[in-house]
């Protein structure tokens, strides 16, 4: 601040007492004596030096890589834990059916995740049936179990809002539709907030998510009522951390690729 602002609020806050005072509201008025600009300042805790990748897709120094286009050593079939059996080639990795789910050995609280995914050009069927898929932000079991934003082709291709690209499943639709065409790449950047449960397993704070998709916001803090469900009324069940898993959806379109997935922590949070 330059000296001129300090004291043009100087002036503000004894005209701010003054008028107080002709109101009947000097007892009132905010005491502050001689303000400072130091009063303010606050110096610490420093935030953490952090470098940023080359472009805003790339990870950050701080980032856990998960996958690089290398290998899928982050990674495991989620129905027997065996190493993940999806298949990588040429930089990305590409669902396999018949492996079903995989998820991340590792566990996770609150992040931030950046993940990039293409439908095929010769993706086939309708519906929820044309390049299904799915990111669980946190899988609390097997199966389809947890919490899914939706991967589809919903470029062209209408279904029920709440379950279209971009949704949490069942129970949020995205704010905008910003598909590309298959055969693009499409990036998602999340903001993943856990749920907090008591001593009895109840609920304390739902769940949170905040979602990009190609740069676009399409879910913003949106609160959930619990886990994806299929049919029913979502609910919540206890968990303190879990894996982040991809779905190898049943439907028979061709399968979806994936690459450059990388995921921040967020310590410090509950
Ligand atoms: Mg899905």
């Amino acid at each position: 601040m330059s000296r001129t602002p300090r004291t043009l609020s100087a002036v503000a806050a004894a005209a701010i007492v003054t008028l107080g005072a002709a109101n009947g509201l000097a007892q009132t008025a905010p005491a502050a004596p001689n303000p400072k600009p130091q009063d303010t300042e606050q110096w610490t805790p420093v935030p953490p030096v952090v470098t940023p990748g080359a472009v805003d897709a790339a990870p950050p120094s701080d980032a856990i890589v998960l996958f690089n286009g290398a290998n899928l050593d982050q990674w495991v079939n989620t129905k027997d834990k065996a190493p993940a059996g999806w298949t990588v080639a040429n930089g990305v990795v590409t669902v396999s059916k018949a492996a079903g789910n995989i998820e991340t050995r590792r566990k996770f609280r609150n992040y931030q995740l950046h993940l990039e995914w293409q439908v095929p050009t010769n993706v086939t069927g309708t519906g929820q049936s044309r390049g299904n898929s799915g990111v669980f932000l946190a899988s609390t079991g097997g199966g389809d179990a947890g919490y899914e934003l939706q991967i589809m082709d919903s470029y062209n291709n209408p279904t029920y809002v709440n379950g279209q690209a971009g949704s949490m499943y069942k129970q949020a639709a995205p704010l905008v539709n910003v598909m590309r065409k298959p055969g693009d790449w499409q990036s998602y950047d999340v903001i993943w907030t856990a749920p907090v449960f008591g001593a009895d397993g109840k609920v304390t704070a739902p769940a949170r998510v905040t979602a990009f998709q190609n740069g676009v916001l399409i879910q913003n803090d949106v609160v959930l009522a619990g886990e994806t469900l299929y049919i029913g009324k979502p609910f919540y069940r206890p968990y303190t951390t879990a894996p982040i898993k991809l779905q190898a959806h049943g439907d028979p379109s061709p399968p979806l690729s994936f690459r450059n997935i990388w995921v921040r922590d967020l310590p410090g949070t509950p």
